[in-house]
């Protein structure tokens, strides 16, 4: 027995509270959540699930023509918003339902409620309560990030567009990372005429060059508006809109202007520096490789500790940190070669360094391959993928891969099992390919297209 309430109280109900809960209360401790909002967190309620089943209604629309051209006799429908809207907000709540029975079958107490900490061992709950624990864990996760510009608030972020009541007719999308492409490519397909601006020279700074260029000029080919190294100099609520001047010296009047331009820890008044958590320049908690923060008994992790902001991610966090605290073996997270997706239209899939990265670690050979799909271009489509595979000279493992093609993120989940594994080149080069497939071409690509 234990002097505190809890031996584990979990702040936030996210992919990793949520985790970190479950486990730790099948070890036998006895385990609270706190959660302000919905449970789920970014991942089911704002982020992953809604945004992928955005994709897939989105994905329709090119569907039509390509069902035309494979000798289907069907007409153009129109993408009925409210419709498509009212069934993702049930599946999101059936979601959420899921996430709460299974805290409640694991025997965890749930709190619906704000929690901040009092001390190192206190959380305060918004009825001004308090609760005692050994343990605390935090996992309040994150939220977009608006410039810091005038008139930035006349802005929404991907948190809004999940619940917009209509779709607009137009949209101007700032930035150009994951969340800015990803909406860019889905607006774009269901049919709202899309403007994207990034002030930097390429979209997806960090991703491999080749891959990004590619995903780049073909999200521009299917009709986003993508203008590069630009940014919003000025903006206003005017009749019909939000009106925008940018840096190039174009005015336009948009119905939206969505800012994807990052996301920030969610540490704000939660009382952590008070009680002595070291906080980091964006104010994300800094934690140790065991997600322990600089006060023994709090822990953090997932995106309010700003280390990758991923979903799987914070689940292995979650993981390791019930492994550490009560199976009382130490483990550290993996972060390194994280395969993960961009689901822009086309998909990139990427795991591992960059050509550019590697270049600058060590030799390398770089085979790649572009080409067009067999099932795009006998629709009479001009889109084109990209297969790319970095190798060491030295060692020739596989560096990186970085696939951009249709479900890229289903191929990338099993081409980094091998390059986790240290595949070789000559690993992949063993195995027979699957034909015809476009991922074949992963093993099959004789020699390198450029060494250095
Ligand atoms: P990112 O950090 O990926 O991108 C932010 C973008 O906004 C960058 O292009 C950045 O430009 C730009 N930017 C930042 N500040 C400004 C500013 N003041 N004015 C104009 N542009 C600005 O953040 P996201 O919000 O797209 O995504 C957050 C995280 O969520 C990602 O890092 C990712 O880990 C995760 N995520 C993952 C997904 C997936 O796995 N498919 C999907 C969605 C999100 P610059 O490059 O010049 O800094």
């Amino acid at each position: 027995m234990t002097d505190f309430d809890y031996d584990l109280f979990v702040i936030g109900g996210g992919s990793g509270g949520v985790r970190a809960a479950r486990v730790a209360a099948a070890t036998g401790a006895k385990v609270a959540l706190a959660e302000e909002y919905r449970m789920g967190g970014t991942c089911v309620i704002r982020g992953c699930v809604p945004k992928k089943l955005m994709v897939f209604a989105s994905e329709y629309r090119e569907m039509f023509d390509d069902a035309r051209a494979y000798g289907w006799d069907v007409q153009d429908g129109q993408f009925d918003w409210p419709r498509f809207r009212t069934k993702l907000h049930a599946e999101l709540d059936r979601l959420e339902g899921v996430y709460r029975r299974l805290l409640d079958g694991s025997g965890v107490d749930i709190i619906d409620s704000r929690a901040t900490l009092a001390d190192a061992h206190t959380v305060k709950l918004a009825d001004s309560s308090t609760k005692s624990a050994k343990h605390i864990l935090v996992a309040t996760g994150g939220r977009p990030q608006l410039p810091d510009m005038k008139n930035a608030d006349l802005g929404i972020t991907s948190n809004d567009i999940f619940k917009l009541e209509a779709l607009p007719k137009s949209i101007l999308i700032v930035g150009g990372g994951y969340i800015a492409c990803e909406f860019a490519c889905i607006l774009h397909g269901l049919g709202v005429e899309v403007t994207q601006f990034y002030r930097g020279a390429q979209i997806l700074r960090g991703f491999d060059d080749e891959a990004r260029g590619l995903v780049s000029e073909e999200m521009q080919q299917r009709g986003v508006n993508l203008h590069l190294g630009t940014n919003v100099l000025e903006m206003e609520k005017r009749e019909g809109g939000v009106w925008v001047k940018a840096t190039n010296g174009t005015e336009t009047t948009f119905d939206h202007v969505m800012f994807a331009t990052g996301r920030a820890p969610n540490t704000e008044g939660m009382g952590l520096a008070d009680i002595g958590v070291a906080l980091g320049r964006q104010g994300e908690i800094v934690v140790d490789d065991y997600s322990q923060t600089k006060v023994p008994s709090v822990f953090a992790i997932g995106d309010v500790t700003n280390r990758v902001q991923l979903t799987p991610v914070a689940i292995r966090e979650a993981m390791a940190f019930v492994e550490t605290v009560f199976h009382g073996k130490p483990t550290k997270v993996d972060h390194h070669l994280i395969p993960s997706a961009i689901f822009t239209q086309p998909e990139m899939g990427t795991v591992g360094l960059s050509e550019e990265a590697a270049r600058d670690i060590e030799p390398v050979d770089i085979y790649c391959t572009s080409f067009k799909p067999m099932q795009q271009a006998f629709a009479g489509r001009s889109d084109r993928v990209l297969m790319k595979l970095v190798v060491s000279k030295e060692t020739r493992r596989v560096l990186g891969c970085h696939i951009v093609s249709p479900h890229a993120g289903e191929m990338i989940q099993l081409a980094g099992i091998a390059v986790k594994m240290g595949a070789t080149k000559e690993d992949f080069d063993r195995t027979v390919a699957v034909h015809p497939t476009i991922s074949e071409e992963l093993v099959t690509m004789r020699d390198p297209v450029r060494s250095g």
